[in-house]
């Protein structure tokens, strides 16, 4: 048991909110770890809940996973199908019990039940404490487990094993992504990796996400658990099922990746289960409480010792945020196209729906439009005004443009990337925005990305941003490193040695197509984006040539910079009516610097570190002109710890104040939120603004 550590009863939201003007409250509320209390009982062989899976109280256990419909009361849970004994009975009916009313109250002779399945669904055991011996062996054996948990299935395997994570990989076909893992207790994880006091309080919060933390060196994880990042994913145990297979101390660490297929949505259902991942999975870890929604684990990481969140899902949702802006009717923002939420404003409150992935998916696109049906029943919202991406092709916009509904609101991408900051500091004067994106959609029919935005919740001025450069090839820009490369190469008439080239892009007449195609604009677009920018980086520094999973480049990039190095490029900020940054000195050093044999980690900090001051220096070129003092920053590439860290330090040397993210991610995970701040300002009762 001393090994064993439970979450705190502390709320990481409301120590967070305390720092802002805005404030939470939780109507139906998110899914919680195991307390405390429950612990205790769960390994107390006098209690009669000893070793159940399924122990809960009032302060614990499943919420919105288990909802069907509102009211929250038992019968509209999936709990419904289990009759309370007289013992829980008592308890959910007691004032006086930390039980009461607790909607999954249960117990070993009234409630659901572990089973343990071969891969086709046999049951092969359903005795509780050998399932779960059983369920030790098969894991310690380099066995593959599929296990129900609170928001779906994981598929678990021993991180320690490097066979069972490769295999794991095969099956999956997951070549390179890096595997969430959850390890026993914070012990262990200080064995694999750095846990300062802020890592611990957020592991050990009642949402228990999946925390990034920077890697030890050396260490007994897989090798192919996370290879080419310089973090660890890991969580702490959340169920009693969780507590009961690690308390055997058998096993330190285990991969917990989510049950499915590539890019759709999590499996939470058993027939799914088993048809989909049968033939990954050795066994099921099966219970009989139905998940009615799916809910995928959080992701967050540590900025400037802040929680910052880059999947908000488990345990976070769906709690709702308040403005100070009242809308005079109810908002539907549709969010983006890739790692959408969405959002809905009823009055001053803003709900936002859990992570539910990219809309190229056909699965994850219907799985949104039952998202937005159940959460629109759950919060009993009725929309009339509907916000969506200026994006002509975005799914999610495409559908908004159909809905007919009183009023459709178009935002473009970036600003609603800055509005999202805005919206959870509440604030509705002006501020600089700097976003580090890959793509938008911009007003001027280019794709934007690197932007420094004079912006409130009322409007937007384009300020400056990263001269444009030409991107051949449509959704494979977004893959292959060698097109922005010569796209680079074209605007900034770069030669590149063909022996670097070659290692890039060996296909000589692929290279010579792309060239052609930006030579003829030929499904070419003007770009200021800066994800691309980072995947030629990489790519030059001989880091890959593909990114393989999202951000793969620009994280490999991140991985191996030197943070001791303060060193930068040349750089130029051009006046055009709008200031442009001009990169073409940084990338000629850079190929020297490659050329010279200077170590690639020393390129990759002074690269960071350009584009830290570029943006710096955009901001402060837009404070002399306004007098703005404020500085709000968003977008996916500031989850870049690096970047942000580096250009957070040097706009506060100089007193600006800046703001970023803490409720939603950076990246497109927030852009509902900062849709629905911008319709609500609006749509705002207070005309006082
Ligand atoms: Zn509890
Ligand atoms: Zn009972
Ligand atoms: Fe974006």
């Amino acid at each position: 048991m001393a090994d064993i550590e439970p979450v705190a009863n502390e709320k990481t939201f409301e120590i967070k909110q305390s720092q802002t003007d805005g404030e939470i409250i939780a109507e139906v509320t998110a899914d919680i770890a195991t307390c405390k209390d429950c612990l205790n009982e769960l390994f107390d062989k006098n209690n009669f809940r000893y070793r159940y899976p399924f122990i809960n109280c009032t302060n614990c256990g499943p919420r919105y996973s288990i909802i069907k419909t509102i009211p929250y009361d038992r019968p509209n849970t999936t709990m419904s199908a289990f009759a309370m004994c007289d013992k829980c009975k008592e308890q959910y009916e007691n004032v006086e019990d930390r039980r009461f009313h607790a909607q999954p109250v249960a117990c070993p002779a009234c409630g659901p039940k572990i089973t343990l399945c071969d891969k086709t669904g046999k049951k092969i055991e359903n005795k509780s404490d050998k399932v779960i011996s059983e369920t030790i062996r098969l894991l310690l054996e380099g066995k593959i487990v599929a296990i129900k948990g609170l928001g779906g299935f994981h598929l678990a395997c021993n991180a320690e094993n490097d066979e069972a994570v490769k295999t794991l990989r095969l099956r999956k076909m997951r070549d390179y992504k890096p595997f969430a893992m959850m390890a026993a207790n914070i012990k262990k994880i200080k064995q694999f990796a750095v846990v300062d006091k802020k890592a611990k309080d957020v592991l050990q919060s009642i949402q228990a996400p999946i925390v990034l933390l920077p890697k030890k060196e050396p260490n007994t994880i897989a090798p192919s658990v996370a290879a080419g990042v310089n973090t660890f994913g890991f969580m702490l145990p959340y169920t009693p099922l969780h507590h009961l297979i690690f308390a055997e101390k058998k096993l330190n660490a285990l991969v917990m990746t989510s049950g499915n297929i590539s890019d759709e949505p999590l499996i939470c259902k058993d027939d799914e289960a088993i048809e989909k991942l049968g033939n990954i999975a050795d066994a099921f870890l099966m219970h009989d409480r139905e998940i009615y929604r799916q809910v995928d684990d959080s992701i967050v990481h540590i900025i400037k010792n802040e929680l910052v969140l880059l999947r908000r899902a488990r345990g976070f949702v769906p709690q709702t945020f308040i403005s100070k802006n009242s809308a005079s009717a109810d908002i539907f923002a549709v969010g983006a196209d890739l790692k959408n939420t969405f959002c809905f404003v009823k009055q001053n409150r803003f709900i936002i729906s859990e992570h539910i992935g990219d809309m190229a998916d056909a699965s994850v696109y219907k799985h949104w439009l039952g998202s937005i049906e159940h959460l629109k029943k759950l919060i009993e919202a009725n929309p009339s005004v509907v916000v969506c991406d200026a994006h002509p092709n975005y799914f999610s916009s495409q559908y908004a443009r159909k809905l007919k509904k009183d009023k459709l609101i178009e935002v473009q991408h970036h600003w609603a990337h800055i509005a999202s900051v805005l919206a959870e500091h509440n604030i509705n004067e002006k501020v600089i925005g700097l976003v580090a994106d890959g793509t938008g959609y911009g007003n001027d029919g280019a794709i934007w990305g690197c932007e420094c935005l004079i912006a409130s919740l009322n409007d937007f001025q384009r300020f400056g941003h990263l001269a444009y450069y030409p991107l051949a090839g449509g959704d494979s820009a977004a893959k292959e490193a060698i097109r922005p490369i010569m796209g680079l190469m074209k605007k900034y008439n770069l030669s590149i040695p063909e022996n670097i080239l070659d290692e890039i892009e060996p296909d000589g007449k692929k290279r010579q197509t792309i060239e052609q195609q930006i030579e003829k604009n030929i499904n070419t677009v003007q770009t200021s984006s800066l994800g691309r920018l980072f995947d030629a980086a990489a790519a030059l520094c001989g880091l890959g040539s593909c990114n393989n999973f999202e951000a793969q480049l620009p994280m490999a990039l991140e991985a191996i910079a030197d943070k001791q190095v303060k060193e930068s490029y040349l750089f130029a900020l051009k006046e055009n009516g709008v200031t442009t940054a001009e990169i073409g000195d940084m990338l000629k050093n850079i190929i020297e610097d490659k050329l010279n044999g200077t170590d690639r980690k020393v390129i990759a900090a002074k690269f960071h570190n350009t584009i830290a001051e570029f943006f710096f220096m955009l901001a402060k070129k837009a404070q002399d002109k306004t007098r703005i003092k404020t500085v709000a920053i968003s977008g996916g590439v500031f989850c870049n710890r690096f970047l942000s860290e580096r250009l957070i330090e040097l706009l506060q040397k100089v007193g600006l104040t800046v703001l970023f993210n803490w409720l939603v991610p950076a990246n497109d995970g927030g852009i509902s939120l900062g849709q629905a701040a911008i319709a609500a300002k609006k749509m705002n009762k207070n005309k006082q603004d």
